[in-house]
C-alpha cells in the first residue's frame, strides 16, 4: 500500500490514519510533540515544527501523497512540499483559509454570501465599521484563531478601543464582521476529487459553547429541506471555485428569515463532521481519503439521526464516572453511544480530548440527556 503523508499530528489525522489502515494505507505524520495521537497510530513519526523545511522534506521521502490535517500549516513548507512532492490539495487552499480575509473574499468570489466585514487596520477603521454596522460586532484576528480564541464581542460603540488594543490591534492584523443574529449555525463538509466530482455530507446543526463546538446534529427533516438544498449547493459552489481537492467544510449562521451566511471555512475534516463516523455509509474521513487518493467518492448517506457531544478535559473525569457506574447501560432507551477518544497525554480545560456519537431515533431525547447526566454540566 502506498504511504499518506500528514502534516499535522491532531485527533483530525489520528481518525484520518484509522480509516486508512483500513483502506490498506500507511501512514507517516509530522507533528512537534513526540507521540502525537496520529504519530501513535501512524508507521511513522517526524517530530519537528510544521515550519521546519528538512523536516517536510523528510516526510515528502517517505510519503506517496500528502495532506494536511490543519490549516496553520506553514504554507512555504507547504509549497515546498507542493514542488518536491504530490500535494493533492495544494498550497493555495492553505494560503486562502489561513486569512480570514482572503477566505471572506473566496467565498464571495464563488458567489456565496458572508456578514458584512472590514478589513481594520487604525482603530479609526474600527470606529467607522461599528459606525455603519451597528453593535454588536465581533473583531477577529486575521490568523491563528480557534475555538473563539483571538476574537472580541463588541456590544458597545465605546469598546471600540478595548477591542483593538486587546487583539493586538496595530501590531496583527484585523477584521471586523456584524454580528449575526443566526437561528441556528449549520456546517456542510464537502469532499471533491480530482475528477471535479462533488459529495456533501448532510447538514450538521452546530451548538458552541464558549466558542468551541458542543454538539453537532444531524437528523432527516431537522433541517427544511430548501436550506438543507442550499446550504449544500454552497459548500458545492465554495468546493469547486477554490478548486478544492478532498475535503472543505463549511460553516454557516441561518437567520430567522432564512438567510445563509458563510461564517468560515476548514480545508480538512472538521469536528462537526465526526457524526458522520458512526452514522453514515462513508466518514468525511473516508472521503477525504479516497478523494486525495483520486479515487471515486460515494455519496454519504446518513444510517440513523445522530448528536456528536464533545469531550473537553473538564468532561474526562465525570465521563470515566460514568462509564464506572454503568455507562451504556443508564442511557435513555432507544439512544446508543460511540465512544472516541483521541489519546492525548495532558487534559486540559477546553482541551478537545475525545467526543461521542449518540445513534437514536429522537435527537431532542440525547440532547436533554446530553444537559442532565452530569457528564457535561
Ligand atoms: P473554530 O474552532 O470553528 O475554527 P474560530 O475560533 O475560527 O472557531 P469562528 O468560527 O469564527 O471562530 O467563531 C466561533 C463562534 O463564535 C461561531 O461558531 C459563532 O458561534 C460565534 N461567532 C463568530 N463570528 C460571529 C458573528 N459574526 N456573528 C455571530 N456569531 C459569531
Ligand atoms: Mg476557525
Ligand atoms: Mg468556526
Amino acid at each position: 500500500g502506498a504511504t499518506i503523508g500528514v502534516l499535522g499530528g491532531g485527533q483530525l489525522g489520528r481518525m484520518l490514519a484509522l480509516k486508512g489502515r483500513e483502506m490498506g494505507y500507511r501512514f507517516a505524520t509530522l507533528d512537534p510533540t513526540p507521540d502525537s495521537p496520529c504519530g501513535q497510530v501512524s508507521d511513522r513519526q517526524v517530530t519537528a515544527h510544521y515550519g521546519d523545511e528538512g523536516a517536510a522534506r523528510e516526510l515528502g521521502r517517505i510519503a506517496d501523497v500528502i495532506t494536511y490535517e490543519f490549516e496553520n500549516v506553514n504554507a512555504g513548507v507547504a509549497a515546498v512540499l507542493e514542488r518536491e512532492s504530490y500535494v493533492p490539495q495544494g498550497s493555495e487552499l492553505l494560503r486562502t483559509t489561513q486569512h480570514r480575509l482572503r477566505e471572506k473574499r473566496a467565498v464571495e468570489a464563488a458567489g456565496v454570501p458572508v456578514a458584512p466585514y472590514r478589513e481594520i487596520q487604525a482603530i479609526a477603521d474600527l470606529r467607522e465599521a461599528l459606525q455603519a454596522f451597528g453593535a454588536p460586532c465581533v473583531l477577529k484576528t486575521a490568523t491563528g484563531g480557534y475555538d473563539g480564541k483571538g476574537q472580541f464581542v463588541i456590544r458597545r460603540i465605546e469598546q471600540a478601543a478595548e477591542a483593538f488594543t486587546s487583539l493586538g490591534g496595530g501590531n496583527v492584523e484585523l477584521i471586523v464582521e456584524q454580528f449575526v443574529d443566526f437561528e441556528r449555525e449549520l456546517s456542510v463538509v464537502a469532499a471533491r476529487g480530482t475528477d471535479g466530482e462533488v459529495r456533501t455530507f448532510p447538514p450538521a446543526w452546530n451548538v458552541h459553547v464558549n466558542g468551541v463546538l458542543h454538539t453537532s446534529t444531524a437528523a432527516p427533516g431537522l433541517i427544511p429541506a430548501d436550506v438543507d438544498a442550499r446550504a449544500r449547493k454552497m459548500a458545492a459552489d465554495i468546493a469547486a471555485s477554490l478548486n478544492v481537492v478532498g475535503l472543505i467544510a463549511v460553516e454557516m449562521f441561518l437567520k430567522a428569515d432564512g438567510t445563509l451566511y458563510v461564517n468560515e471555512l476548514a480545508p480538512r475534516p472538521h469536528n462537526s463532521g465526526h457524526y458522520s463516523m458512526d452514522a453514515c455509509t462513508a466518514s468525511q474521513f473516508e472521503l477525504h481519503l479516497r478523494a486525495v487518493c483520486g479515487l471515486p467518492l460515494p455519496e454519504p448517506k446518513l444510517l440513523t439521526p445522530v448528536v456528536m457531544v464533545n469531550v473537553l478535559g473538564e468532561h474526562v473525569a465525570p465521563l470515566l464516572r460514568w462509564m464506572e457506574a454503568g455507562g451504556e447501560r443508564t442511557l435513555p432507551e432507544g439512544v446508543d453511544a460511540k465512544l472516541h477518544l483521541y489519546g492525548k497525554a495532558e487534559s486540559k480545560p477546553g482541551r478537545k480530548m475525545g467526543h461521542v456519537n449518540l445513534l437514536t431515533d429522537d435527537p431532542d431525547k440525547a440532547l436533554r440527556w446530553i444537559e442532565t447526566c452530569g457528564i457535561w454540566t
